[in-house]
Formats: structure tokens, C-alpha cells, sequence
């Protein structure tokens, strides 16, 4: 990671309100994203992976505001993008975009292609009809689609096509930062790699910064240099991809390897099948939050959080089996703007 982040999460919350009884009271709330914190530097691919419901999806959305955090910083380019005055917010949103899941059921079906690329510059009030038809038409070929696709409705095109066109509408404006939340997840495993390629050439040509979501850890490893993995809320590993993948240290991590074919004939991973159902984000377990499903839990594991720590470069673990690194806080400059 580089030492000025493009990116800086710090500390950040969401949780969900459940309201029940008469009068919709507050009872409880929904741990969905309980204080992560991460940095991403300019250029750089983060894959943010964990079991659906981790909350890598809302961490992502709350930290382009989408959502509106419960507490916690986002720092842009230096800036605390939730103290930012609207205007100056509006504008940092330019440089933040979002790729969803799901292209069909992203892209409005009344909407022809043009019309859902343009969107963003017209949001934005970026230049006349001319400018933003030759834009689209840019973004398309960029893309690998055809300025004739531009008259065409969204059913008209295959999956990876519909994905593509989601890529054409992020790049538009430019962005220095995209959150990609499980593009590939809804597409045939012979598209996926075809997109996957597509967004990493896209990124290294225009020079922005990838947050990748993703359940499969075999995504991830494809096109990210730094990996995070998510349970229940909280991130309990993060380390470059190649040390990740070699030297899992987190048992829930080993786990989710486990299950990641080799291509390799000759070669065999024993797969580590967890028990138990991932338990509710309402209540969450009391210690560490894996101790109900995991292989190596200890006496202490459901009595103390397990504190961070730095086991090697750039390499963090939560988890009671590893005490000897420094314990790792989040130490961001603060700018004199904010
Ligand atoms: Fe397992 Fe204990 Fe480590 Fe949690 S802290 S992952 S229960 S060994």
C-alpha cells in the first residue's frame, strides 16, 4: 500500500435499526459493518470477501454514502468525505462510482442504452447533446461495445454485454475510485473471467482504484493486490494477495481457501467444512464472533475480543491463536482541512 491512501476507512459503523411492537419501537439493531478500517492506495485493487450477509455490500455502499454511516471516517483524497459540505460533496461523488451485482435488474428496461451511459453526465450537467452522445459512444468502444448499441434496450444484450454496459456508465465520469459489488457473481463462470479482465485493463488504462466484492475467493485472487476478509461485520484478515492466499493465518480464512479448486490435478487441498449456520448479526457472539463454528477454538475464544494484530508486512489478524505481532490500530494523518 502506498503511503499517501487515495482511500482511508477509519473506525467505520453501520448498523440497521429493528423496529417491532405497537409504536415501530427501536429494540434492537443489526450489526451489518461493526468499525473496519482499511486504506487503498491510488491504482491499487482491494478484494473485500466474506460469506453473503458479512456486510462487505454495505460497507461498500456506506462508504460512498449511499447509505448513511453511523459513525466512522472516509477519507477521500485526505478529505472526510461525511463532513463535507453538499456541493463539495456532490463533486467528490464524481470521482466515486459504483458496478452493482445484478446488470439486469440495475438497468432500467424503459431506458435505451444511451440514455442509462448518459445518465451520470446529465446528473452532473456535463456538457451539451452533442458532447454526451460522442462521450457515450466513447465509453461504449472503450468498453468493447459498438455507438450502434447506443439505440438498443437493455434486453437486447447478453449478460456480460449488460455488464458491460454498467462498466461504460461507471467509467463516464472518470472516476478515481469504483466499488465493484459482485460483478461477475450473476454471469456464466465463461464471462466472468472476460469482465474481470476487462475491469483490470480498464483500471491500469484509466488509472483509478478497485474495491472488488466478492463471496469467491478464486475472483478475488484474479485481479486484487490486497485482500480483506469480512465475518459477521468485522474484518478479521487483511493481507497482500500473494501472502493471503499462501499463508492464511485466520481459521475462518483457511476455510474459505479450502474451497477454492486448485488447477492443478496432482495437488489436493483437504477442504475444512465449518458447522453451524453463520449466526445472526442482531446478536452477535460474545468473544470472537467465529468461536460458535470455529475448528480451533480455545477456552478464551468466546470470552475476549481477539485484539488485531500485525503478524507480518501489511499482514493482520483477529484471532486468539496469534499473539506475538503488534497490536494494529488504524493510524491515519489527520489533514488541517477537517
Ligand atoms: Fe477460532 Fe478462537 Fe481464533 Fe476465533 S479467536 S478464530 S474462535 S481460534
Amino acid at each position: 500500500m502506498s503511503e499517501a491512501p487515495l482511500l482511508a476507512v477509519e473506525h467505520l459503523v453501520k448498523y440497521f435499526p429493528v423496529r417491532s411492537g405497537l409504536f415501530g419501537k427501536q429494540r434492537e439493531r443489526v450489526h451489518a459493518v461493526d468499525d473496519i478500517s482499511f486504506t487503498l492506495g491510488e491504482n491499487e485493487t482491494l478484494g473485500l470477501v466474506g460469506e453473503s450477509g458479512c456486510g462487505k455490500s454495505t460497507a461498500g455502499r456506506t462508504l460512498l454514502r449511499l447509505i448513511e454511516p453511523t459513525s466512522g471516517e472516509v477519507r477521500f483524497k485526505g478529505k472526510n468525505i461525511f463532513a463535507l459540505p453538499p456541493g463539495e460533496g456532490r463533486r467528490q461523488r464524481r470521482e466515486m462510482q459504483i458496478i452493482f451485482q445484478d446488470p439486469f435488474g440495475s438497468l432500467n428496461p424503459r431506458l435505451t442504452v444511451e440514455r442509462i451511459v448518459e445518465e451520470p453526465l446529465l446528473t452532473h450537467k456535463i456538457g451539451d447533446r452533442t458532447e454526451r452522445r460522442e462521450r457515450v459512444a466513447d465509453a461504449l468502444s472503450t468498453v468493447g461495445l459498438l455507438p450502434e448499441h447506443m439505440t438498443r434496450f437493455p434486453h437486447e444484450f447478453s449478460g456480460g454485454q449488460r455488464q458491460r454496459i454498467m462498466i461504460a456508465r461507471a467509467l463516464i465520469l472518470r472516476p478515481k475510485l469504483i466499488v465493484a459489488d459482485e460483478p461477475v457473481s450473476a454471469l456464466d463462470v465463461s464471462v466472468q473471467a472476460q469482465v474481470l479482465n476487462l475491469l483490470n485493463r480498464l483500471r491500469r488504462e484509466f488509472g483509478f482504484a478497485c474495491i472488488l466484492i466478492s463471496h469467491d475467493l478464486g475472483v478475488i485472487r484474479y485481479i486484487s493486490h490486497h485482500v480483506a476478509v469480512m465475518y459477521l461485520g468485522q474484518i478479521v484478515e487483511s493481507a497482500p494477495v500473494a501472502a493471503l492466499y499462501a499463508t492464511p493465518l485466520h481459521p475462518y480464512t483457511r476455510s474459505l481457501l479450502s474451497a477454492v479448486p486448485i488447477p492443478d490435478p496432482r495437488k489436493k487441498r483437504q477442504r475444512i467444512i465449518l458447522t453451524g449456520d453463520v449466526p445472526s448479526p442482531i446478536h452477535p457472539p460474545s468473544g470472537c464472533r467465529f468461536h460458535p463454528r470455529c475448528p480451533e477454538r480455545m477456552d478464551i475464544c468466546d470470552k475476549e475480543d481477539p485484539a488485531m494484530r500485525l503478524e507480518a508486512e501489511g499482514h493482520r489478524v483477529m484471532c486468539h491463536l496469534y499473539t506475538t505481532g503488534p497490536v494494529w490500530a488504524p493510524d491515519l494523518p489527520t489533514p488541517p482541512n477537517t
